[in-house]
C-alpha cells in the first residue's frame, strides 16, 4: 500500500519536492535553485524549462533519498509560485518565450490604460482582483501582442497557456492534462469567481483566445496522472502557495487567518462559502475547492517585512543575521519612541501607495541600534495588524488566533509582540513547512490518504489528532514553547 504522498512546492527562487508520511512527517526533503532574469530594470522572468528540470530532479532526489518508487506513493500535491505564466507549443511542449514571473512590473503601463478606461472596476466586481502588473493576465496579454506570431497561433490553437502549476502537470503526464485548478485560476484577472469559469467578457477585453486556456479543476480531485517517474503517480492536490499555506495551516473554519512572514507578509483569511467584497483595498480570492465546495478568502500582502530585517543587516549593517534581532529588541524595554515605516517599494495592503517611501521617526540622542531592530521588527507587526483589522472591517469576522509561519515568524519577540498588539493569541506550528504540507492534504484527501472531518481532517488514519503546535504567543504573555493542540477540532 502506498505509504507516502510527494509534495511539489514550486517557488520564486527555488523548486522543492517533499515526501509526507501518514503522519504528516516529512520523510525526505530536497530543493534546487533557479536562476531569475532581468532583462531591463522592472522586469523579472524565469525559464519555465529550467523550473521543469530542477522541480522533477528534487522529485527524483526525495524518491531516491527515501529508497521509493512510484508505487509507494498515493498522489502527488502541487504548491507553486502564482500569477507566474507560461505559454508553451501544443507540439511540442516547448516555452515560446520566458515565464514573465509575478514581480515583473512590465504591464505597468497597460494597468494604467486599464484605469484610465475605468475597466479596473469591472475586473474588480467579476476577479476580485485590483488592477496590478502582479496578476496575470496582464501578462499573458503581453505575450500574445509581443512574441511574434503568438497571436495567430494562440488562435489557430497551436499554444497552451497556464500558471506554474500548469505547466508543471504538462509536463508530468508528457502533455496529456492541461489543466489548472479554481485556486491558481484566481489569481489570473480572467476567471470570474462567481461562475468559477473563464470569463468571456474579460478574454475579449485582454484579446485572450479561449483556447489558450487550461480546463479549471477543484483542488482536491485528481487532475492527471504523472508518468515520467518511472511509473504511473495520481496529480491529486493543487493550489496556489498561499491558498496552499492557508489548507497546511488547518484554517478551515470561516474567519481562520494564517500569516506567512517571509520577504514581505501574505495574510489569508477565509471567508467561508461566500465571496467576499473588499472596501479596505483586500483582493478576494479562492481558497480552495474540494467535495464540491468552495471555500474563498481575503488576502492582503505586505510588500516589506523579513525585508526589512536584512536592509538592516545589509545596507545599515548594525546586525550580522536575522536571528540576532530577537535578542537585540529584548534588550531594551521599548523602541524610545521610535517608529519605522519600511515602505521601501510603496505600502501594499490595505494602503496600496506605490509612491510611499520608508522612514524611521522619533529618534533622540540616545537612541541606539536595539531600539532600530525593535522598531523593524514592531513595524512588521504594525503593517500585520493593519492587514487583520482591515480583514474583519471587510468581512465581519474576527480570527481568535493568528496562524504563522515564514522565516521571520521563528523570531519569538515578534510572535509576542504581535499577539500582544492583535490581542489575540499567535500560533505557530511544528512543522514549518505549511505551504507543502497544504498541497499534500489536498492530494492526500483527494485519494483517500487521509479521511475527511467535519472541520478538520486526521493525518495519521482514524486516531483524532490535530496538528502539533510547536508555540503559542498569548496575548500580554510569554511565548510557551509547550507542544499543544491546534485549538481546531477534529
Ligand atoms: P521568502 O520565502 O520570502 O524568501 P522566508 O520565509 O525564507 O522568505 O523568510 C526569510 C525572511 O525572514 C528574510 O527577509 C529574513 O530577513 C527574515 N528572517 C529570518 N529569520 C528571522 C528572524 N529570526 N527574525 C526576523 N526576521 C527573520
Amino acid at each position: 500500500m502506498p505509504n507516502l504522498i510527494l509534495a511539489l512546492d514550486q517557488g520564486t527562487t527555488s523548486s522543492r519536492a517533499i515526501l509526507f508520511d501518514r503522519d504528516g512527517n516529512a520523510r525526505a526533503a530536497a530543493s534546487q535553485e533557479f536562476k531569475q532574469h532581468y532583462p531591463q530594470p522592472g522586469w523579472v522572468e524565469h525559464d519555465a524549462e529550467e523550473i521543469w528540470q530542477t522541480q522533477r530532479a528534487v522529485a527524483e532526489s526525495v524518491l531516491r533519498e527515501a529508497k521509493a518508487g512510484p508505487e509507494d506513493v498515493a498522489a502527488i500535491g502541487i504548491t507553486n509560485q502564482r500569477e507566474t505564466v507560461v505559454i508553451w507549443e501544443r507540439a511540442t511542449g516547448k516555452p515560446i518565450h520566458h515565464a514573465i514571473v509575478w514581480q515583473c512590473r512590465r504591464t505597468a503601463p497597460m494597468c494604467d490604460r486599464i484605469r484610465a478606461e475605468g475597466f479596473d472596476k469591472t475586473l474588480r466586481e467579476k476577479t476580485g482582483l485590483v488592477t496590478d502588473a502582479y496578476f496575470s493576465g496582464t501578462k499573458i496579454a503581453w505575450l500574445l501582442e509581443n512574441v511574434p506570431g503568438a497571436r495567430e497561433r494562440a488562435e489557430r490553437g497551436e499554444l497552451a497557456c497556464g500558471t506554474i502549476d500548469a505547466w508543471l502537470i504538462w509536463n508530468l503526464t508528457r502533455g496529456r492534462s492541461h489543466v489548472t485548478d479554481v485556486s491558481n485560476a484566481s489569481r489570473t484577472l480572467l476567471f470570474n469567481l462567481q461562475s468559477l469559469a473563464w470569463d468571456e467578457e474579460l478574454l475579449e477585453y485582454f484579446r485572450i483566445p479561449a483556447a489558450l486556456l487550461p480546463e479549471v479543476k477543484p483542488s482536491s480531485e485528481v487532475l492527471g496522472e504523472a508518468s515520467v517517474f518511472g511509473g504511473s503517480i495520481l496529480v491529486a492536490g493543487v493550489a496556489g502557495d498561499q491558498q496552499a499555506s492557508l489548507f497546511g495551516q488547518q484554517c478551515f473554519a470561516r474567519g481562520a487567518t494564517k500569516n506567512t512572514y517571509g520577504t514581505g507578509c501574505f495574510l489569508l483569511m477565509n471567508t467561508g462559502a461566500q465571496i467576499p467584497r473588499s472596501v479596505s483595498g483586500l483582493v478576494a480570492t479562492v481558497a480552495w475547492k474540494r467535495n464540491g465546495v468552495t471555500t474563498y478568502a481575503l488576502e492582503g500582502s505586505v510588500f516589506v517585512a523579513g525585508a526589512a530585517i536584512q536592509w538592516l543587516r545589509d545596507e545599515l549593517r548594525i546586525i550580522r543575521e536575522a536571528a540576532e534581532t530577537e535578542a537585540m529588541a529584548r534588550a531594551v524595554k521599548d523602541t524610545g519612541g521610535v517608529y519605522f515605516v519600511p515602505a521601501f517599494v510603496g505600502l501594499g495592503a490595505p494602503h496600496w501607495d506605490a509612491y510611499a517611501r520608508g522612514a524611521i521617526v522619533g529618534l533622540t540622542r540616545g537612541t541606539n541600534r536595539n531600539h532600530l531592530v525593535r522598531a523593524a521588527l514592531e513595524s512588521i507587526a504594525y503593517q500585520t495588524r493593519a492587514v487583520v483589522e482591515a480583514m474583519a472591517h471587510d468581512s465581519g469576522l474576527r480570527p481568535e488566533v493568528l496562524r504563522v509561519d515564514g522565516g521571520a515568524a521563528r523570531n519569538d519577540f515578534l510572535c509576542q509582540f504581535q499577539a500582544d498588539i492583535l490581542g489575540i493569541p499567535v500560533e505557530r506550528p511544528a512543522a514549518t513547512e505549511s505551504t507543502a504540507l497544504g498541497a499534500a492534504y489536498l492530494a492526500g484527501l483527494a485519494t483517500g490518504f487521509w479521511k475527511d472531518g467535519a472541520t478538520s481532517f486526521t493525518p495519521g488514519g482514524s486516531a483524532p489528532s490535530s496538528a502539533p503546535r510547536a508555540g503559542r504567543c498569548s496575548a500580554g504573555r510569554n511565548l510557551s514553547r509547550d507542544s499543544r493542540e491546534a485549538g481546531i477540532s477534529p
